[in-house]
């Protein structure tokens, strides 16, 4: 497996980190914010969102598996559970891609659970045609086709997550 081609190239993605990083500093002014990175994928544009945060703001960061068997579904398993206690907290969860949106409708169930004073999602790269259980995803970067991507954050088989723009892999 090779790069074949660069789907969206670092400026682009620079841009609208800075982009949604102004819509949540203008919606969590003058508040306290636990902005919470799914491990591993979204290590990168934690880290680049974070530098422009202009907030009171903590993060944490958790690693989980979704499994999709029939049986099974609707289950997610914590890898690495959050550090702090986020009842009564404004929650940001900070994804790399929603694909089947399994993954974070699961995930924003189990932190609903924990009573924070309120729950948004961010996902950098969103694959909209083929969620199967949507959720709002309050800021998305780029919508993308169906096809398998690797570069900010995202992996195959561990490797490529250091690029920093998106592409696909053949
Ligand atoms: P979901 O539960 O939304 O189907 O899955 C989300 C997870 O699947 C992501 O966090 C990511 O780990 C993985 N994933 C989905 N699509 C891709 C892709 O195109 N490339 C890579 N590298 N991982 C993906």
């Amino acid at each position: 497996m090779e790069i074949s081609k660069v789907l969206i190239s670092q400026e682009e993605i620079e841009n609208k980190v800075s982009e949604l990083a102004n819509e949540i500093n203008s919606k969590y002014k003058g508040e306290e914010l636990v902005v919470i990175g799914i491990l591993k994928g979204a290590f990168i544009v934690v880290s680049d969102l974070a530098k422009q945060l202009d907030l009171d703001v903590t993060f944490d960061f958790m690693s989980i598996k979704s499994y999709y068997g029939s049986e099974s579904t609707g289950q997610v398993k914590i890898v690495k559970d959050l550090e702090y206690d986020i009842t009564d907290k404004n929650v940001l969860i900070v994804e790399d891609i929603y694909d089947t949106g399994l993954t974070l409708s699961n995930l924003k169930k189990l932190l609903e659970s924990r009573n924070p004073k309120s729950i948004e999602v961010f996902s950098m790269f969103v694959k909209k045609e083929v969620a199967q259980d949507p959720i709002e995803i309050n800021y998305s970067g780029f919508e993308i086709g169906p096809e398998f991507v690797v570069g900010y954050g995202l992996d195959y088989n561990g490797k490529y997550r250091e690029l920093p723009y998106l592409a696909v892999l053949a």
